[in-house]
Parts: C-alpha cells; structure tokens; sequence
C-alpha cells in the first residue's frame, strides 16, 4: 500500500515523446512481433521523426498509436502520458481545471482529454461479473442549484437528482451504474448484468430488492429503518463507504456534472476502487486499458 509512484520516477520513465511510443508499442506489441507484410518474427525499429516503426526484414511500417486515444491528437503524448499519472494517483479525482493548468493547454483540451481517458475506464473490460458477496444499494446525486443557471447545457435531465446503482464484492471489485430508476425490474436488471447468480446479495430493506431470490440469488437484508444495522454480519458498509467517497470527489471536484457524463465518472471511481490494493500500479492499469485495442471507435 505505501509503494508510489513518484512524479520522479514518472519523469524518469518517461521523458519524451519517443519513450511514451515506445512504451506504447511494448504494451501491443511486446519486443518482437510477425509483420503483416512479410509475416517474419521481426524487431521493428522507430522511423525517425515519424510515430511508426519499421520491419527489421522488408521496412513495413507498424504504427502504435492507430486506435488509440493519441492517434491523430495534436496533444504530445508527454502531455497524454501526464494526464494519466495525475488521474491514476488522485483518490477522489481531479478536474479538468487543474489539468488546464498543470499541462498549460486550454480548458477545452483538458476537458477533452479527460473525457477520452474516462471512457476507456469502463467496467466492460472486466467480462467477469461480480461474485462471492455482494452489497448493493443505490444513492441520489443532487444539482448544484447555484451553478446550474451558469451552465449551458442540451440535456434534458439537467437539474434534476441523478440515481445511481452500487454493487461492491466484499473485499474486491466495484460497479456504479447511472440508472433510471429505482423500480424492480431496473435494479433487479442491474445485478443479474453485472453480479454471478451463485453470489449472495446484501442490501437494505427496500422492497423492489426482495424478487432476488426469484432469479437464482441468495439473499439477505437488513432493515434500517428498524434499527437492524448488523444481523449475523449482513451489512452494507462496504457500498456506503464507496458512495461516500464518490460523493467526496464528486461534488469537491467536479461540482457540476452534466448527466450525459455522470456514468464515465462512475466508471472511473469504480475501477479506481476496484484496483485500491495496488495504487502503485494504478498508472500502469490506466494506460493498459488506453492502449488496448478493444477500444477502437469508429
Ligand atoms: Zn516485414
């Protein structure tokens, strides 16, 4: 836990553009791999002045960046590599504001940039559903009345409190799902998308919750209201821990959060918490899901 990766030795590791590429091209390719062209195990070497590299055999040109989130961005990929590490090391977040001026480019960039970034952090990298025991509960995200006249925004739900779904295995992963509502066939919907149905499920009394065990899973609840707070160890305390950091992060940093955008911040909360045991390699993980090429849009 008290291993960090230390802006030091992030500079170290990656001090110009030609290091970040060639980290890039690492994490797809490995040292050696066939070329397409020759079809030969081949070591491509950097082309000068270009993002490409070239067959050691017949001189195809390989690029790394195609796919990704750096290609074809006029950002250096210092500046990308950068932002990353300031994401990858924050606890509750960090705003586009403060990447504006740590990089020194304008706030439509840092915005944009931070948006990319999140998008990739998606839990459907993660094709194995949550298991063992699982707290669920859900929690209201409410407007900043005061900024929302000062906003320009299309969205129709702006303004309006937000719900969200948190389904945390106890002593492991997290998923937080922007949903609808709070109705049976949401929630119920939720965990069978995204918990094992050999899992058991805790949660708090709240009636759309008690179908469960129709669908396969077991599961036990306590009731709040009645002073319940812990029955044989059934609690909830791991999902209320998350939900209060989320809200830490969510209304100290980022204060206004269009709904369109409220699931890409969910998703980096829960992949932030669901790699909490390893924050020194929270970096590395970040950029292992940026420079995947699942990820290929368009
Ligand atoms: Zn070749």
């Amino acid at each position: 836990m008290s291993q960090k990766f230390t802006l030091t030795e992030f500079l170290n590791r990656y001090p110009t553009n030609d290091a970040c590429l060639e980290h890039i091209k690492q994490l797809r390719w490995g040292s050696a791999t066939i070329c397409p062209k020759c079809e030969r195990k081949s070591n491509f070497y950097k082309v000068k002045g270009r993002t490409a590299y070239a067959c050691q055999f017949c001189g195809h040109h390989m690029y790394p960046l195609a796919g990704t989130i750096f290609d074809k961005s006029s950002t250096p990929l210092t500046s990308w590599f950068y932002a990353i590490y300031l994401m990858a090391q924050t606890r509750s977040g960090i705003s586009a504001k403060q990447l504006e001026r740590e990089l020194g480019v304008t706030y439509k960039t840092a915005w944009r940039m931070f948006k990319q970034i999140r998008l990739l952090l998606s839990d459907d990298s993660d094709i194995n559903n949550l298991q063992g025991t699982v707290e669920v509960d859900e929690t209201y995200i409410h407007p900043d009345k005061k900024k929302n006249t000062r906003i320009k925004t299309n969205s129709r739900f702006y303004g309006q409190s937000q719900i969200l779904m948190g389904m945390v295995e106890q002593g492991g992963r997290a998923r937080i799902k922007h949903i609808q509502s709070t109705g049976r066939r949401e929630l119920i919907g939720q965990i069978k998308g995204n918990v094992q149905v050999s899992a058991t499920v805790y949660s708090d009394g709240f009636r759309s919750y008690r179908a469960l065990p129709k669908h396969g899973y077991t599961h036990a609840w306590v009731d709040h209201k009645a002073h319940q707070y812990l029955v044989a160890g059934i609690g909830t305390q791991n999902v209320e821990n998350l939900w209060s950091q989320f809200k830490r992060g969510m209304y100290g940093v980022y204060r206004h959060c269009d709904p369109k955008y409220l699931q890409s911040y969910a998703n980096e909360y829960a992949f932030r918490y669901s790699h909490r045991n390893t924050p020194a390699h929270m970096f590395d993980l970040f950029l292992g899901q940026i420079a995947s090429t699942k990820f290929v849009r368009g």
